[in-house]
């Protein structure tokens, strides 16, 4: 019992004390409601092991003229680094933090594929953690543990890879293949519940504990924060917005099952329906395709608007099964390309109003947040922060063991 409890306290400490930034002892035996004494046996063990240090209070008061040297305690940026991965169809964006969660490096580096072997993939992402390492004037080696986001469904805790677009097998267990590859621990997540992690951390979600994150790439997906917890579902494919149902019997999905709601809003849906009134010209690439799609679209071309319009309504209806099944406070849709915008507007914004169960009280907020790919990837480092903390904490407990 008395371990469990020292656990419990060493965790609650170091949280309180990495949200305050700098803090006095004292304080955090207020906001914890742990004991003085056991808040003190606590920061000795941290000081002791290097993950806080003591600074000198900034605002010195009284005291500091009765010769007391006041101190506060935070967290000591260099005791690990982590870096975050998001893995997009061609792109790495990497983010280093220090232990603090101060952002030190940015990267982005490209990829020869969309879709590579795990061994691959992985090869690529440690090429890309050791240069974003060197960027900040470290050693790969002094890095802790990596944070990846991918699309697709993704066991978290397991690090097991059900299906992603980027991989070329199904089944991985690409966490374990990622440890190995990068010699450190690795912890893999899907992307859209990386975002959820950043919004709650660092972005609009900081204030709500039940929001739903929407994110818009070339997919759709969600991340689902319920009571200040991600949501994962039993087998980590939940949340799957993409590939929730629209229309019975409809469209051929990606996954193979027809009427989900990506065949209709994503890229490849908008291009099956443009070549059918042959919109597009076929010489271009896809994205080119999308782009002169939504351009003649936005410039009132007939056929172009019908086939954006029904996008956006699809999008609105799969938005209002949302807040009926959830009735979350807060509906972020989170993306990075202007080429989302006729799903970002107004028009389905109100459309979805519209088919949510009216009762007397506003609907949900819902508000678009547009995250560049090093944002999704600070998400995935903050996840590694979380669990890199937890090792650290571990091995106290080893250490008093
Ligand atoms: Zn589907």
């Amino acid at each position: 019992m008395a371990v469990l409890q020292r656990e419990h306290g060493r965790r609650v400490l170091l949280e309180q004390i990495r949200q305050s930034g700098r803090v006095p002892r004292i304080e955090l035996a207020d906001k914890t409601g742990i004991s003085r004494a056991t808040v003190t046996t606590i920061t000795a063990e941290f000081l002791q092991n290097g993950l806080i240090e003591e600074v000198a209070r900034e605002d010195s008061d009284g005291d500091a003229r009765r010769g007391r040297p006041r101190v506060d305690l935070k967290i000591r940026g260099d005791a690990r680094l982590i870096a975050g991965v998001k893995v997009s169809s061609l792109k790495l964006s990497l983010v280093l933090l220090d232990f603090e969660g101060s952002q030190i490096a940015t990267l982005e580096t490209e990829l020869d594929q969309t879709r590579q072997s795990p061994d691959k993939l992985a090869g690529d992402i440690r090429d890309a953690v050791a240069q974003l390492a060197e960027v900040a004037g470290h050693a790969p080696s002094d890095v802790s543990g990596v944070g990846i986001g991918i699309a697709g469904m993704v066991q978290a805790g397991g690090g097991f890879v059900h299906w992603s677009p980027s991989l070329n097998e199904r089944n991985v267990q690409f966490g374990a293949v990622l440890t190995d590859v990068l010699g450190v621990p690795a912890f893999i997540d899907n992307d859209a519940n990386l975002v959820a992690v950043a919004e709650h951390r660092f972005g609009l979600g900081k204030t709500h504990n039940d929001f739903i994150v929407v994110t818009i790439e070339s997919g759709v997906g969600m991340g689902l924060m319920i009571g200040g917890e991600l949501y994962r579902g039993t087998r980590g494919c939940g949340a799957e917005f993409g590939h929730t149902k629209v229309h019975l019997d409809g469209a051929l999905c990606r996954c193979g099952q027809r009427g989900c709601l990506e065949a209709y809003v994503a890229d490849y849906a908008l291009l099956r329906e443009a070549s059918i009134v042959a919109a597009t010209n076929d010489d271009e690439d896809s994205s080119a395709r999308v782009k002169s799609l939504l351009s003649a679209a936005k410039q009132g071309d007939p056929a172009a608007k019908t086939i954006v319009d029904r996008a956006g309504r699809m999008f609105a209806m799969g938005l209002a099964n949302l807040v009926n099944i959830f009735d979350p406070e807060l509906i972020i849709l989170a993306g990075e390309q202007m080429q989302f915008d006729h799903l970002f507007a107004d028009d389905v914004i109100t459309a979805m109003r519209k088919s949510i169960v009216q009762i007397d009280k506003p609907p949900p907020d819902v508000v678009i947040h547009k995250w560049g790919d090093l944002m999704w990837a600070q998400g995935a480092a903050a996840y590694a922060l979380d669990k890199v903390s937890e090792l650290a904490l571990a091995g106290l407990s080893d250490h008093a063991a």
